[in-house]
């Protein structure tokens, strides 16, 4: 089976051929973030623009990339929701386009199944198992008792870890996205500036950093007061150590209580070293399985939405071609129904 898939729900216009849900054939990314720095942000206008610019050069160099042909195709993927509705429309166009011209079935995929089977692409799967997702727009804890399908058991209150961790890098004096800065940071830190852990209710599984969040604006102001200058480092690295001591704790505990055989990561907050190698050395003490793709298949890429898509095909073919991006996509409503 030959998916090509599109994702334009941020800011990376991605194109992807991905042979059985696991084999990538070619992953184009075309980044924007150059564009998006200059405003600390992504802008959402900018951003379809810059989707329609790219998107047929995107697609015909995943093409001719994987060496295949339109009429060697199975379907044609498209990240339906969630993102940005703009983003999104460039992306489901082009593939509904597609799809027609082609004569070949269209496959709507959710945002978040991609990032968790981005998974898929570097392990075989086993069910149960938990997932970590660990992104710009989503903290979640989703667990799957078969494949494709998705139970979110823990979810943030209020920002995402990834934003959290651009919101405190510009406290800090840091560009857009600010979350590698920020690792670096704490990697190089000889001090470590003590900040709140958040854990909510005992048996929670949901997350919260707009405290803390705050904590390391306080701090900040505090020092600025003062006339001094605030220990960047020593605050990055307290930060971080609060926001990775929960999010492993709380997975952790996610795998036990659903017996799961396999904790997976994703999103592009699985590129911090901290997390990373905290996940790695607990996952090894207690026994659990860990997988966690390489950076390319954290942050936003096509591949990954061709395994998702894979997945949903296998079990309940294509979607009708009169289907909508949708920006509140519900990543539970997207579980495969046919078993
Ligand atoms: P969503 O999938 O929820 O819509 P997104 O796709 O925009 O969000 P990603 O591309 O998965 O988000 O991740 C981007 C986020 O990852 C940014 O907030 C960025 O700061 C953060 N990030 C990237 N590298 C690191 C790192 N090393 N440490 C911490 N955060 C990081
Ligand atoms: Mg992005
Ligand atoms: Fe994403």
């Amino acid at each position: 089976v030959l998916i090509l898939a599109i994702e334009t729900s941020c800011d990376e216009t991605s194109v992807a051929v991905v042979k059985n849900g696991s084999e990538v054939l070619s992953n184009i990314i075309s980044s924007q973030i150059e564009t998006h720095r200059a405003f600390g942000g992504v802008v959402p206008e900018v951003a379809s623009r810059k989707h329609v610019e790219v998107i047929t050069l995107v697609i015909e160099e995943a093409l001719a990339t994987a060496g295949v042909t339109p009429d060697q195709l199975s379907a044609v993927a498209v990240t339906q929701g969630p993102g940005l509705v703009g983003a999104l429309l460039v992306g489901v166009v082009a593939a509904k386009s597609l799809a027609l011209a082609w004569g070949k079935p269209l496959i709507g995929t959710h945002h978040i199944a991609g990032h968790i089977y981005a998974n898929r692409l570097v392990a075989e799967l086993q069910y149960p198992c938990m997932t970590l997702v660990v992104s710009g727009g989503h903290t979640e804890l989703v667990h799957m008792e078969r494949e494709g399908e998705f139970r979110i058991i823990g979810r943030t209150r209020d920002d995402a870890v990834g934003e959290a961790y651009d919101k405190v890098a510009r406290a800090l004096g840091f560009p857009y996205p600010g979350g590698p800065h920020v690792d670096r940071l704490a990697r190089e830190a000889t001090e470590v500036v003590p900040l709140p852990r958040v854990w909510l209710e005992p048996d929670s599984y949901d997350f919260s950093f707009s405290g803390l969040k705050s904590a390391v604006l306080n701090v900040v102001n505090q020092s600025k007061m003062k006339g001094l200058t605030p220990d960047v480092a020593g605050i990055a690295r307290g930060f971080q150590e609060s926001v990775v001591e929960v999010l492993v704790e709380k997975a952790i505990r996610a795998v036990k209580a659903t017996s799961s055989k396999q904790l997976l990561l994703c999103g592009g907050v699985a590129a911090n070293a901290g997390l990373r190698s905290a996940l790695i050395s607990r996952c090894e003490a207690e026994g659990i399985e860990l997988i966690i793709p390489p950076p390319v298949y954290c942050t936003d890429n096509a591949a990954m939405i061709g395994a998702a898509a894979y997945v949903k095909w296998q079990h309940d073919g294509g979607t009708p071609l009169d289907m909508v991006a949708d920006p509140g996509f519900s990543l539970e409503q997207w579980s495969v129904s046919a078993y």
